[in-house]
């Protein structure tokens, strides 16, 4: 069986992977606040997993891994917008789910086993917060329930900081409630027109990180395999979801294999909300195309930051222009290729993608056989999901200028070149080109293409 490599946040090494039950590959992936149209920034982390979902698919089977991707559907931040825009919380919701699913579908992500929403477990993070109560990890104060992380002593492993170092470095909400600056809250009181829940300690919300704890729990075990999220999760996110479950649970660990992946920047700084510097995804594919959003996305190692920019996604648009031109609907899902090994490596995407390159000049000399191979292992990753005639649309429609204006443009061209005025000939072809299209001199006439 093929072996795969992992780099692993708590451990900060690469390890290899050994699972748990290799019937049953256990992951977690935290997903979407739905607040907001979900950004490229969102889409890295959704794309990452969806490939390491994949990877461990074709490892150990397609029906041995169980993938749990949740949607936080109450938060402050859904409360906040909901002020603002003056409008009904599920409303939000609702419809920033439809963005995300459909953000899904372009991006070609598989859809994960289960897909929790945090509404529709409020009851067992009652439970939990009580049993934590209970066994003295945690404690009331004013309808508040916070956890005391004094009574955790693994707290700040995963993120490798002590607790100065912790305070010192990240926003922790300030509360006079609070034993500890760095406790968290389990669950805090509602106003009566904000969402809540009857409780022991009255009418409230659960903190964001319980939910995390109780819907693993509830579909993975008290033990999984993968844990996994964007690097801005590392802290306080997952230290809290393992302070919480493990403390609960008595168990050496939450998760066996925490990983992260690294920031999309725009201008070398994260891309996010409250920067204001985001991209929707939406808009990302409008313009552009889903598969060259994905291939983007896996162009650089997913540890590394990825800066987002007009060059990164016209050069994916150019590669998967020219392997478009070797796409052949038969292809041989079973087989894996000899450039899966990149990916087993800590899902070394660029360098099988440098090996796609190699495979498509090799299958250019025409062996079927290879061109299949070339099919099969760009599926892998996800791509080639649309056809060729899909592509070529696509293709038309990103070009702004008529088929018209470019005929009178391709004889306006020819009559310089009568003229003798080859500089105005050169500035016409290369206007065109910029928009899109391609001009070929043949012996006596001239023929353009969408590039
Ligand atoms: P959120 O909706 O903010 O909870 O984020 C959903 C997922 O996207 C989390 O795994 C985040 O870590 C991830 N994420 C958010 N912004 C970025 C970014 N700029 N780069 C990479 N991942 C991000
Ligand atoms: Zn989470």
């Amino acid at each position: 069986m093929k072996q795969l490599k992992i780099s692993n946040t708590l451990s900060k090494t690469k390890e290899l992977f050994k699972p748990i039950n290799p019937k049953n590959i256990t992951m977690y992936a935290c997903g979407p606040t739905v607040y907001d149209d979900p950004h490229v920034g969102n889409a890295r982390s959704l794309v990452i997993f969806d490939l390491l979902f994949r990877v461990l698919k074709k490892i150990y089977g397609d029906n041995n891994v169980t993938y749990v991707r949740n949607i936080t559907d109450v938060d402050d931040k859904i409360i906040d917008i909901a002020k603002e825009k003056n409008l009904p919380i599920e409303k939000i919701t609702k419809e920033v789910t439809k963005q995300f699913h459909s953000a899904c579908k372009n991006l070609n992500c598989l859809n994960p086993t289960v897909e929790p929403k945090a509404t529709e477990h409020v009851e067992p993070m009652i439970k939990m917060t009580n049993s934590l109560i209970k066994k003295g990890f945690a404690y009331v104060n004013k309808g508040h329930v916070y956890f005391e992380i004094s009574s955790f002593k693994n707290y700040g492993k995963l993120s490798n900081k002590n607790l100065d170092e912790l305070k010192a470095g990240s926003r922790v909400e300030v509360s006079s409630f609070k034993k500890n600056p760095l406790d968290f809250v389990l669950w805090k009181p509602s106003e009566d027109k904000d969402p809540g829940w009857d409780s022991p300690w009255g009418r409230g919300r659960p903190g964001w990180h319980l939910e995390c704890s109780v819907m693993s729990e509830k579909y993975l075990g008290k033990e999984f395999d993968i844990h996994g999220g964007g690097l801005d999760l590392v802290f306080p996110h997952h230290e809290n979801e393992i302070a919480q479950s493990c403390s609960n649970n008595s168990t050496r660990t939450m998760a066996n294999y925490w990983i992260h992946n690294g920031f999309l920047t725009m201008d070398k700084e994260k891309m996010s909300k409250s920067l204001g510097n985001i991209v929707s995804i939406s808009n990302a594919v409008e313009e552009y195309n889903g598969q060259i959003i994905r291939l983007a996305l896996l162009s650089s190692h997913y540890k590394q930051p990825l800066d987002w920019n007009k060059k990164l996604l016209d050069q994916q648009k150019n590669t998967l222009d020219k392997w478009y031109s070797l796409y052949d609907k038969k292809f041989n899902n079973q087989e894996i290729p000899d450039c899966f090994e990149c990916l087993l490596d800590d899902l070394n995407t660029p360098e099988y993608i440098s090996k796609l390159h190699e495979l498509y000049n090799e299958a250019l000399k025409g062996d079927d056989n290879k061109k299949k191979s070339f099919n099969n292992a760009c599926r892998l990753i996800g791509i080639f999901n649309e056809d060729k005639n899909s592509w070529e649309k696509y293709k038309k429609k990103s070009v702004k200028v008529s088929e018209k204006f470019i005929i009178s443009q391709i004889n306006e061209r020819l009559k310089a070149r009568k003229n003798g005025d080859f500089k105005l000939a050169d500035k016409i072809r290369d206007d065109l080109f910029k928009e899109g299209v391609l001009i070929e001199d043949k012996k006596d006439k001239t023929k353009w293409k969408y590039k």
